[in-house]
């Protein structure tokens, strides 16, 4: 029995749900952001990935080990140009000299080729390493070190390995994935991502015989990478619910409801969104993808909606979390859930718990 009307009694049943995990993710140590122009500590660390492994296995989660996927799934999401990039930043940084001649230990851009500077010519592929980086990185706050390619490389692997779960008949799988991914698009990275793992996922199952796939983002902001790299599919639905750019939140320049289409819900919530309006959206993200027919879902679990999380000003507590998991597993479709924000660490992992019982609760489980 799990499940009771209140959610109290299935608090202390152990979660069955598979933990795909990878100590490779561990690896990218970005070693601070700077934001407006400012270099501040950044909280985008490898602990978040520990304390959510802690949580989950201490509720009985079982571990499972991440397997290596060829690319196939990956470039077809994102650009080569970009996957190469990435693959070979740090090499190319460090060969060039930027870390012993000028201090600068991480990949970072200086100028970006804006549509306003290079007019209607096509912009070089630029000389400098600093300035090829401003041609697929679109802010300041997603540093390259020496371990971020292996990190972002593993955490596709976590996602592939999840779907294989789960297309192997596992109702449910859950990736680990760190660095998160849902701001990446086809060409360009940032927010904190540098592969769009979500993104990836879907494509997976898609190529793997799910007729329609379902991206159905929670994350406290806005899922700009999945609706750019989907926007002209119809087979794949992007739906996420987020704090309102219009209110002054990343990604800034997109994420309205106005962009909704479709196969695209955009549902923005304004700063201090607690749990009823929230669940509400979350309850009208899965009643689309039931409209939509999806064959398999793939949620993109950020937990930086919550109160406490310092890059979100959302309301939302590990009740509402719980509650998103049951609508979500309420759909009965086979599930994928992808990691992605969530930076409160003293919290991270109960929220991230509470909504994978919820998933579980609501599928039956
Ligand atoms: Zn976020």
């Amino acid at each position: 029995m799990r499940g009771d009307a209140n959610g109290i009694l299935s608090a202390a049943m152990p979660l069955s749900i598979p933990v795909v995990w990878s100590d490779e993710c561990l690896l990218h140590e970005p070693g601070g952001e700077v934001w407006i122009g400012l270099p501040i500590p950044g909280d985008e660390v490898p602990e978040r990935a520990l304390r959510i492994r802690e949580e989950l296995t201490a509720a009985g989660a079982p571990l499972h080990p991440v397997e290596p996927h060829d690319d196939g799934a990956l470039l077809d999401v994102h650009d080569p140009s970009l996957v190469d990039f990435l693959r070979t930043a740090w090499e190319r940084w460090d060969h060039e000299g930027y870390p012993v001649e000028h201090g600068q230990t991480r990949v970072v851009a200086y100028i970006t080729p804006h549509p306003g500077l290079a007019g209607d010519v096509e912009p070089l592929i630029p000389a400098s390493p600093a300035a090829l980086t401003g041609l697929f990185c679109f802010d300041t706050m997603t540093p390259v070190g020496p371990g971020t390619w292996s990190a972002a490389r593993a955490a596709v692997d976590c996602a592939l390995t999840a779907c294989d779960l789960v297309l192997g008949g596992a109702p449910l799988a859950y990736a680990c994935t760190r660095p998160p991914g849902h701001h990446v698009t086809r060409t360009a990275y940032g927010g904190s991502c540098y592969l769009n793992n979500a993104a990836v996922a879907a494509q997976h199952l898609r190529r793997r015989g799910a007729g329609r796939v379902a991206v159905v983002d929670v994350d406290a902001h806005h899922g700009n990478g999945a609706q750019s790299i989907f926007r002209d599919r119809d087979d794949v639905l992007t739906a996420s619910v987020h704090v309102d750019p219009e209110a002054g939140w990343f990604p800034h320049f997109l994420g309205t409801a106005r962009e909704s289409h479709g196969t695209n819900l955009n549902l923005p919530v304004p700063p201090r969104t607690g749990d009823a309006s929230w669940v509400a959206a979350v309850a009208h993200l899965a009643d689309a993808t039931r409209s939509f027919g999806a064959d398999a879902v793939v949620l993109a679990l950020g937990v930086d909606a919550a109160a406490a999380d310092p890059e979100s000003p959302l309301d939302v507590t590990p009740a509402g979390f719980r509650e998103a998991g049951r609508l979500v597993g309420g759909l009965g479709l086979p599930t994928v859930v992808v990691q992605e924000g969530g930076y409160d660490l003293a919290s991270i992992g109960g929220l991230v718990r509470a909504a994978l019982e919820g998933v579980e609760e609501g599928s039956g489980g």
